[in-house]
C-alpha cells in the first residue's frame, strides 16, 4: 500500500506508521496493474467473492482497538461512538453481502416480448472493472470500508483515497487493507486533494465519491472527461418538521441524538428543525433534559464529556462558530449551549432560537453541534421553505398522524425519509442509501451498492428461426402489415 509523496501540508501527525509511499508515476503504474486483476476478477464465483469479504470482516475486528485510537486521536470520538457509528454497520455491511452474494450475482431472467417469440432475455452483473472510491472524514472509516465491500461484493479492483483530515484512520485503513490486499486488486491513497486530483485524471471504470456538494461537481466534471460513471453521495440541509400533533419528548430526544451524534458531523444529521410557534417552549425544555442526559454534564462543562467528539479541524471550527455569531446578530436567540474553544476546537451541543432565513446558519450545511429553530404558521409554510432550498439528503416529519406525514412527503422531495426519527433509514440495508440532485446521484447499502459497482448487462438469446427475420428488408406489403398487426396487437 501506499503514502503520498505529492502534497501532504495538511497532514501532520507523528503517529502515522510509515506506508510505502509513491509518485504521481505510480498512480499509472497501480492503475494498469489493476487493469489486467480486473479481467481475472469478472471471472470469480461467489465463493471466492465471500472468502474476499470474510477476510475484510476479520482483519476489521482484529483492527478495532486501533480504529478506536486513530479516531480518538483524529477528532476525539469516543470508542464507543466509534463502535456504534464505524464498525458495527460496517460488518453489518459486509455480512449483508456475504448473506446474498450468491442470489445477488446470479443472472435475472426477465419476460421476453411475443415479438421475439422464443428467445429469452437475462440480466447478468458484471463488475464495472477498476474503481476510484474517494471517502470524507466524518465518518472516515464507515464511508471508506463500507463501498469497499459492495465494490468488493461486485468483482472489482479498488483505488481508495481517505480524507487527509482524519489522517490517523486514513493510516490505519492503508496498513490494514495492506495486509490482505496486494496492491492490484485495493490501494490506498493517503494524501490532500493534490492526490484526489491526480487520480481523478484517470479513466475509471467507476468513480464512487463522498463529500461535498461543491467537490461532487468537481468530480463529477473529471469524471466527464473519461465519461465514466459516478455516483455522488453528497451532503446538503436535512430538516426536521415537528407537526402540531407530535410526541414533543419523545421528538426532542430523537432529533438531539441525531443532531449531536458525531457532534452534528454527519451527512444526514437533523440540520434545522420547523416547529410551530406555540410548541417551541415544550421542544426547547425536553431538548435540554436529553442533552444533559446524554452527555451527564451541564452546558458549562460539557468538554469534560468522553462521549462528545470535537469539530475536525479549526477551519471548520471557525466556520461553525462564525454561524453562531452571525444568527444571533440577525435576531437569534441563544436557547441553550452557545459556548466554543478554539484551543481544542469544541463547540457545546447549541440551541438557537428565532432564527432568521438569511442567516448563514440557513444557507449552508451546518455539519456542526448547531440546531436552529425556525417556526411556521402553516404546514404549507415549512413545506415552502423546504422547496426553496436544494433536495435534502433525508427529510425527517413528527407526527401521530399518517395523513399529515403523507402530506408532507408528496409535497416535498429528498433523498430519503424518516416518520418519527431521525437517520435510522441507512440502517435498513433493503433500503436504498443516496441523495436527489444537490444531496447526490445513485445509491449504495445492500443490494443497491452491488448494483452500485456492477454494470447490467442485457443478454438476449434467440433460436435459430427468428420472427425479426420476417422485418428485414425489402419493406414489401407484407413487411407493412406485420409492422401494423404488431403495432396493433403485440406491442
Ligand atoms: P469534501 O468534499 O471536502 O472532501 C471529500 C473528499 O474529497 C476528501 O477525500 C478530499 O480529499 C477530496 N477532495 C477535496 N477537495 C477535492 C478536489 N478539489 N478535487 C478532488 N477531491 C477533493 O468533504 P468532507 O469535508 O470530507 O465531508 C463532508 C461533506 O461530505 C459534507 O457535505 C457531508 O454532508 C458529505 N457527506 C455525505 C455523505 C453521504 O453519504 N451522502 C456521507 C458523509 C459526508
Amino acid at each position: 500500500m501506499t503514502q503520498a509523496t505529492l502534497s501532504t501540508a495538511n497532514v501532520s501527525n507523528t503517529a502515522v506508521i510509515q506506508t510505502k509511499s509513491f509518485t504521481p508515476k505510480d498512480i499509472d503504474r497501480i492503475f494498469n496493474a489493476q487493469k489486467k486483476k480486473a479481467l481475472e476478477l469478472r471471472l470469480t464465483n461467489y465463493k471466492t467473492r465471500i472468502q474476499k469479504l470474510k477476510k475484510l470482516k476479520d482483519v476489521v475486528l482484529k483492527y478495532q482497538p486501533q480504529i478506536q485510537n486513530a479516531l480518538h486521536a483524529d477528532f476525539r470520538k469516543s470508542a464507543g461512538e466509534v463502535d456504534i457509528t464505524e464498525i458495527l454497520p460496517t460488518i453489518a455491511e459486509i455480512n449483508d453481502a456475504i448473506r446474498h452474494i450468491k442470489h445477488w450475482m446470479r443472472p435475472k431472467n426477465v419476460m421476453t416480448p411475443p415479438t421475439l417469440l422464443g428467445a429469452t432475455s437475462r440480466i447478468v452483473y458484471e463488475p464495472k472493472g477498476v474503481c476510484l472510491i474517494i471517502a470524507p472524514w466524518n465518518y472516515p472509516f464507515h464511508l471508506a470500508i463500507a463501498p469497499l465491500a459492495a465494490a468488493i461484493a461486485a468483482g472489482n479492483t479498488v483505488m481508495l483515497k481517505p480524507s487527509e483530515f482524519t489522517p490517523n484512520t486514513a493510516n490505519i485503513i492503508n496498513v490494514m487493507l495492506n495486509e490482505i490486499f496486494s496492491e492490484d486488486e485495493v490501494a490506498v491513497f493517503e494524501g490532500d486533494v493534490s492526490v484526489a486530483t491526480a487520480l481523478l485524471e484517470i479513466p475509471f471504470d467507476h468513480i464512487f465519491f463522498t463529500g461535498s456538494t461543491p467537490v461532487g461537481k468537481i468530480v463529477m466534471a473529471a469524471a466527464a472527461k473519461n465519461l465514466t460513471s459516478v455516483t455522488l453521495e453528497l451532503g446538503g440541509k436535512s430538516p426536521s418538521i415537528i407537526a402540531e400533533d407530535a410526541d414533543m419528548k419523545v421528538a426532542a430526544e430523537r432529533i438531539m441524538w441525531g443532531k449531536f451524534l458525531n457532534a452534528g458531523q454527519t451527512c444526514v444529521a437533523p440540520d434545522y428543525l420547523l416547529i410551530p410557534e406555540a410548541k417551541v417552549e415544550e421542544f426547547v425544555k425536553y431538548a435540554k433534559e436529553t442533552t444533559e442526559s446524554f452527555f451527564k454534564s451541564k452546558p458549562e462543562n460539557f468538554t469534560a464529556s468522553t462521549d462528545f467528539c470535537r469539530i475536525v479541524n479549526a477551519k471548520n471550527f471557525s466556520r461553525v462558530s462564525s454561524y453562531i455569531d452571525d444568527a444571533v446578530k440577525k435576531g437569534a436567540k441563544i436557547a441553550y449551549g452557545g459556548e466554543v474553544r478554539s484551543s481544542d476546537n469544541f463547540i457545546a451541543p447549541t440551541i438557537l432560537n428565532n432564527v432568521s432565513l438569511d442567516s448563514k446558519i440557513m444557507e449552508d450545511e451546518i455539519f456542526g453541534p448547531l440546531l436552529p429553530i425556525v417556526t411556521y404558521k402553516s404546514l404549507d409554510d415549512a413545506i415552502h421553505i423546504i422547496n426553496e432550498r436544494p433536495k435534502p439528503l433525508a427529510l425527517y416529519i413528527f407526527t401521530k398522524k399518517r395523513s399529515t406525514s403523507k402530506y408532507v412527503l408528496r409535497r416535498t422531495s429528498s433523498g430519503g425519509a424518516v416518520i418519527n426519527d431521525v437517520i435510522l433509514h441507512l440502517v435498513n440495508p433493503n433500503l436504498p442509501f443516496g441523495g436527489v440532485n444537490h444531496s447526490g446521484h445513485g445509491s449504495y447499502h445492500g443490494i443497491f451498492g452491488f448494483k452500485t459497482f456492477s454494470h447490467e448487462r442485457s443478454v438476449l438469446q434467440t433460436p435459430k428461426a427468428s420472427i425479426a427475420k420476417l422485418m428485414y428488408p425489402p419493406y414489401s406489403g407484407f413487411v407493412r402489415l406485420m409492422v401494423k398487426l404488431t403495432t396493433k396487437f403485440f406491442v
